[in-house]
């Protein structure tokens, strides 16, 4: 806000009323700790004046604000309006007759609520529910490795020419740390399968520049709920972009999601320096069934314990979102719902009966094991968020219902060992 007073006091040509500056963003929701990191705002910026801060990850300016407003309009934990993600048949024609539902979207999808009534109760929009592994090992898969064997099948079908999806990092400082990747080949989504538990700015790679793609590129997105959201709003609304092609994103596949953490407090902190993980042998992290699991790779579990014991390394930001399901995706993919070693598979849009459709030689398809678990689960969620939001009123309020209440949202969800893969 410093920055934004000395402008004022620069500038005495009076400013239009109803901008919104990036240092709002900032006061907002970065400084707050409210910031969920999913890189809406970065892609947003026509101007691409939003870049991402080298140690703490977060957005930061690196070039002029115009005050264009786009960054806090689109940003899940700003001004992001969820009727924005409503039925695209709302959106009015524009000059030559086509809508944005048409223009950006699948104008056969209806239903893109992510809050309100029907029919965004229950599993919200759904067309058929699956447990799905892949049909052929694949190693480093996080549960039944369905994302993973699905992106495949879609490049080998040349129904995609990439995905956005996150890899391990490079640096050997950073291990269990996921940054964004754009993966053209199947070796590379390969490469990329497994969970990471820290959000990656994911959206600021849909800068294509320097990726090797088509001149019109077409995308999978595989992210949490809140950058599917920042994904869709943008679709459903035309402004002028800048250098990231929100334009390419083709199918957009939500991991089912109830929390993500801050890398340094999570594994540094709280894995490494307080819990002595030796990480260099870790095979598996994974938080499941209200638990933090990790796993060596000679089968030791170095941790089990409930997440709550986690919390302090959670984003601040998760707590005020109730969206667990992925509402707005195309297709939503988790753990809970369905036994050990596959994968939940929600198909929302038609869109994503499309894709599952073209990559089902890659797939084992059965039915979902538990659906009622998911309703559960999301309703724990939406009760969390609204009590992060009463906090804001009564500080004092418990974020959390009582820990044994927690784990009841978990009966009858139990994900037995099955036959595992050939
Ligand atoms: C932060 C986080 C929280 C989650 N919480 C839950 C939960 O509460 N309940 C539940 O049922 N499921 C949750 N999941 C989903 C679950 O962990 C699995 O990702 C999902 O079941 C798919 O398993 P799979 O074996 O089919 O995926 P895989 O075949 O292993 O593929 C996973 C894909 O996700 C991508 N990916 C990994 N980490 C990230 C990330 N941080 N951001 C964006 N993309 C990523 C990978 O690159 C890969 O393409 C969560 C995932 C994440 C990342
Ligand atoms: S929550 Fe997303 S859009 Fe909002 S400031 Fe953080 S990265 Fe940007
Ligand atoms: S809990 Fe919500 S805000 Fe946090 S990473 Fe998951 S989807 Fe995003």
């Amino acid at each position: 806000m410093k920055r934004y007073r000395l402008r004022q006091e620069m500038n005495a040509i009076p400013e239009p009323p109803g901008k919104v500056w990036f240092w709002e963003l900032e006061a907002g929701v970065i400084d707050a700790g409210r910031c969920v990191q999913c890189g809406t705002c970065v892609a947003a910026c026509p101007s691409n004046s939003i870049g991402v801060h080298h140690r703490s990850g977060l957005p930061e300016l690196v070039k002029m604000c115009t005050g264009c407003s786009l960054c806090w309009d689109f940003c899940p934990r700003g001004g992001l309006r969820y009727e924005a993600l409503w039925p695209p048949s709302t959106v009015p024609e524009d000059d030559e007759g086509v809508t944005a539902g048409e223009a950006r979207a699948d104008p056969a999808d209806t239903y893109w609520r992510i809050t309100g009534g029907p029919p965004a109760e229950g599993l919200g929009a759904v067309l058929e529910r699956f447990a799905v592994r892949s049909a052929s090992r694949v190693e480093g898969v996080q549960d039944g490795g369905a994302v993973t064997a699905l992106l495949v099948g879609l490049l080998a079908a040349g129904a995609i020419d990439g995905a956005l999806v996150s890899r391990p990092s490079d640096d050997p400082d950073e291990p269990w740390r996921g940054v964004p990747t754009v993966a053209r080949t199947p070796a590379e989504v390969v490469a990329a399968a497994g969970s990471f538990y820290n959000q990656t700015m994911a959206l600021s790679a849909l800068d294509l520049s320097g990726c090797d793609l088509p001149p019109s590129p077409r995308l999978a997105v595989v992210g949490t709920p809140c950058e599917v959201q920042g994904i869709r709003a943008m679709q459903a609304r035309r402004w002028s972009t800048g250098a990231h092609r929100v334009d390419a994103v083709v199918l957009t596949i939500a991991l089912l999601c109830t929390k993500s953490f801050d890398y340094e407090a999570l594994v540094r902190r709280e894995l490494a320096s307080k819990r002595r993980v030796d990480l260099d042998r870790v095979r598996k992290l994974d938080v499941i069934r209200g638990r933090m699991i990790v796993e060596y790779a000679d089968g030791e579990q170095a941790v089990d314990e409930p997440v709550k014991a986690f919390h302090g390394a959670a984003l601040k930001g998760c707590d005020e979102c109730g969206d667990f399901l992925g509402r707005s995706a195309d297709l939503s993919m988790g753990s809970v719902g369905s036994m050990d070693g596959w994968t939940s598979v929600l198909v929302r849009t038609e869109r994503g009966r499309q894709a599952f459709e073209q990559a089902r030689s890659t797939l084992d398809v059965r039915e979902l094991d538990d659906p009622e678990a998911l309703v559960r689960l999301d309703e724990l969620d939406k009760r969390i968020a609204v009590r992060s939001l009463q906090r804001k009123f009564d500080p004092d309020a418990p974020l959390f219902i009582d820990y044994e209440e927690h784990l009841r949202h978990y009966e009858g969800s139990d994900r037995r060992p099955v036959e595992q893969h050939r």
